[in-house]
Parts: structure tokens; sequence; C-alpha cells
């Protein structure tokens, strides 16, 4: 049995230990966040991704909360539909699963309750890692405590394992120290999320479906999430970032501005909220491989994506099933894999989704500027979507949705 510690309790760092664990690893997980939680949001969920939860084990805690919306409908902002790709049996049957939007927190929630039932797994928080070192022998991995922790506990410690994944999300700290790339690069677009509650929404708006209205200058996604209970949206608009963080709270002023004389029942949605939370949309190039030795990355560490194609958080999911597969290739029933298997384990895991990984990053890059063009190119986008409207449409996303391990 090895002893992978894994930085980072988010979406990634849970689906990575349970996928470690389940082939009999014993896992440690160290979250800087006083507590596993997540701020409100939604998270869209292609048949890929319910695969992948399904292969982690976590579907089934999940499934209570997941909303199935009835389709995904592309508007104008100005008003007039584009397209609407429905996800009803023909969708179903096409892709042998569902789509689903669900709250972050459900998610992460489903993912920590699998997480603590497993013994193999310890998840420690308000544990920060500040770097790293590799040897023949193992990882010595650098961590700042929380003031707030046990009294007597030194602020600096060092946690030694065999192996290490960096799961620290987009400015992951694991990645700097192992491929010393910098800080991802701001995409010139700002995004607002906001949250609330679905009796707050009013008539006129409608919840069956998840909508992307596409405008000059940003979009606006909407959809129901947390059984019904709640209702998610988001706004991306061309915008500088000027903060220092790269999320913060704002009015929304800047999307009264860019949305005006939208179609009404946009107009409500954006009405909505009385405060939003905004965050600089960052990403990079993709890389080639994102592992050396005992240490690799997953989900936003190692590919961090624009949300446009709404595939970052699944992207971790499938990570952590294929790095499962990878580890199970190699386990036997007569003896441990030694070290040197389970690095070569790894490096099968980049390799195989590096690729995949990289067209989610580029293809969500050149989105954001399809959805926020002006005349000419919006005139010829409105023509292709309308074309891909209905079962051409699903047909593209073949590659997308039809995943499997
Ligand atoms: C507006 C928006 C909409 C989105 N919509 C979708 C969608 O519909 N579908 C989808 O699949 N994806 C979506 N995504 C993408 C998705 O949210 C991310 O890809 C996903 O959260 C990545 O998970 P992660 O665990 O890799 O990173 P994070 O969620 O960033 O988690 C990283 C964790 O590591 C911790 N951490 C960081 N540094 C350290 C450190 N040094 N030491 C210890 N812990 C550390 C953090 O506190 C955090 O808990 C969206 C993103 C945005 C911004």
């Amino acid at each position: 049995m090895a002893h992978f510690i894994v930085a980072g309790g988010g979406i990634a760092g849970l689906a990575a230990a349970l996928a470690c664990a389940h082939q009999g690893h014993k896992v440690t997980v160290l979250e800087q966040a006083p507590i596993i939680e997540e701020i409100g949001a939604g998270i869209q969920i292609g048949p890929n991704g319910r695969r992948a939860l399904e292969g982690l084990g976590v579907w089934d805690l999940l499934r209570p909360r997941v909303v199935f919306p009835r389709a995904i409908r592309i508007l104008r902002a100005k008003g007039g539909a584009l397209a609407e790709l429905p996800l009803n049996e023909p969708f179903q049957r096409m892709f042998d699963g569902t789509y689903q939007v669900v709250h972050r927190a459900d998610l992460l929630d489903a993912l920590f309750v699998e997480a603590t039932q497993r013994p193999l797994i310890r998840i420690h928080t308000g544990r920060r890692v500040t770097g790293f070192a590799q040897d023949d022998n193992g990882v010595r991995v650098d961590i700042e405590r929380e003031e707030t922790d046990a009294e007597g506990a030194e602020k600096h410690q060092t946690l030694t394992g065999d192996f290490l994944i960096g799961a620290d999300g987009i400015r992951s700290r694991v990645r700097e120290g192992l491929l010393h790339d910098g800080p991802p690069q701001f995409a010139g677009h700002v995004l607002y999320r906001a949250l609330v509650d679905i009796d707050a929404v009013p008539e006129g708006v409608d919840l069956s479906s998840v909508h992307l209205w596409l405008h000059e200058g940003g979009h606006v996604v909407h959809y129901p999430v947390a059984a019904g209970e709640k209702f998610n949206i988001v706004a991306a608009v061309n915008e500088s970032w000027e903060s220092e963080g790269w999320s913060e709270p704002s009015d929304g002023a800047i999307l009264r501005r860019v949305f005006k004389d939208v179609a009404p029942a946009l107009e409500k949605v954006l009405s909505l909220p009385r405060q939003w939370l905004r965050w600089a949309g960052a990403d990079r190039e993709p890389v080639n491989t994102w592992g050396k030795g005992r240490v690799t990355l997953i989900g936003d560490a190692a590919h961090p994506t624009l949300p446009y194609l709404a595939s970052g958080a699944v992207m971790a999911l499938e990570d952590a099933v294929i790095l499962g597969r990878k580890l199970a290739a190699i386990r036997s029933r007569e003896r441990e894999a030694s070290d040197e298997e389970i690095i070569s384990a790894l490096r099968a895991y980049e390799a195989t989704r590096q690729p995949r990984t990289a067209r989610i990053v580029k293809r969500s890059h050149a989105l954001g500027r399809i959805y926020h063009a002006g005349p000419p190119l919006s005139l010829a986008r409105d023509l292709f979507i309308r074309a891909r409207s209905g079962t051409a449409g699903l047909r593209a996303m073949r590659w997308l949705y039809g995943w499997r391990p």
C-alpha cells in the first residue's frame, strides 16, 4: 500500500482521494480552508460526468440533489431563439446517460461524505501546502497550519509520503513547484455568479431548461440547482481586471450596462441578485505533461479552463477515474505494486488525459470569443448555431458527452 498526499480538498482532490483509496492506497488530503465547503454556484454535468461519478461511487449520494433540465436553449439576448438541444430520451439514448445540473456544494458534499466513509482516507483542513521535494524514497510536503489550529501545534510542518497529487486549483502551488510556469493568464473576461431562491424567480422566466443568452460583449447562463430549490445565474462580460485577488463581491453594475435593452425574461433574471461574486476568467495554454517522478496534477491545477464548455469540474472527475484505472492496471494479487510501477501509472494517466483536456481548454477559449462576438461574426455564428439545432447539435457533442473510461 502506497501513501498518496493530495494537496487540495476540492472536487479534483476528493475525487482523486477516492480513486486512490479504491485501489487500496492510503490517502492524506490537505485542504487550506478551515472547512470543506463551496460557495454557491452551479455545475452542469453531461452523461460523461455522470459516468465518472458512478465510477467514483458518488452518483447515488448526489442523485437526490440533481436537476434534470428538459433542454439547453441558446438565445440571442436581444430576443429570439437560436437553437434548442433536447435532453430527453433521444439524447439519453445517444449518450447512454442523462444531462444534469447541480449545486457545487451538493457535489462537494457527496464526494466528502463518500471520502469520509473510506478508512484509507484522512482529510485535514486548515493545512496549506507551501512547497514540496521528492527523491528516490518519497515526497516531503511543506505545510502551513491555520493560526487557529490546536494549541501548541507548530505552524510550519512537513508530511512525508510516497506520492503527491496537486489538486490545488487554478493557482496551484504544486504546479508552480513542478512546472515553474507562472500564474494563469487572465482571458479578458470577468465572470459574475449569483444564486437566488427559486421562489424569488418571477413569472416569465423558464425554469425547465438550461438557458444560454448570447450578446455582443457578454453572455448569460442560468438554470435551477439544489433539487430545484435555488436558481443559478452566471454572466460573463469583456472587462479588465485590476483587483489584487481573483474574486470579490460586486453589485454587478456593469451587467446593466452591457445587457441593455435585452429580452424581458433576461432582464428579469439579471435584476434578481442583490449581490454577485465576480471572478477573473483565466486559463492556460495546455502543456504536454504535468507530472514528474512521484508528483502529478489533477483538475484545474493540471488544465485550468474557461467555463464555456461547462466541463472543468467534469474533467476533474474524469481525471480521477482514469488515475484509478491506471493504478488498477498495475495491481496484482501476488505482490504490492513497486514505486516504479506507480510512477509509470502516473505518466500513463497524464498521457491519457492530456489530449482530451487540451481540446476542452482550447475549445472553451475559442467559445468565449464566439459567444461575445458582434456583427458580422455574430451573424455567421447564429446561422451556424441554427443549423445545429436538435439532433444535429447533439451529434456534434459526441466527442464530449460520449466519453467512457
Ligand atoms: C463561473 C464558473 C462556472 C463553471 N461551470 C462549470 C460547469 O457547469 N461544469 C463543470 O464541469 N465545470 C464548471 N466550472 C469549472 C469548475 O468549477 C472547476 O473546473 C472545478 O472547480 C475545478 O476543481 P478543482 O478541485 O480542480 O479546483 P478548485 O475547485 O479550485 O479546488 C481547489 C482546492 O484546493 C484548495 N487549495 C488551493 N491551494 C491550496 C494549497 N496551497 N494547499 C492546500 N489546499 C489548497 C482550495 O482551497 C480548493 O479547495 C465552472 C467554473 C466557473 C468559474
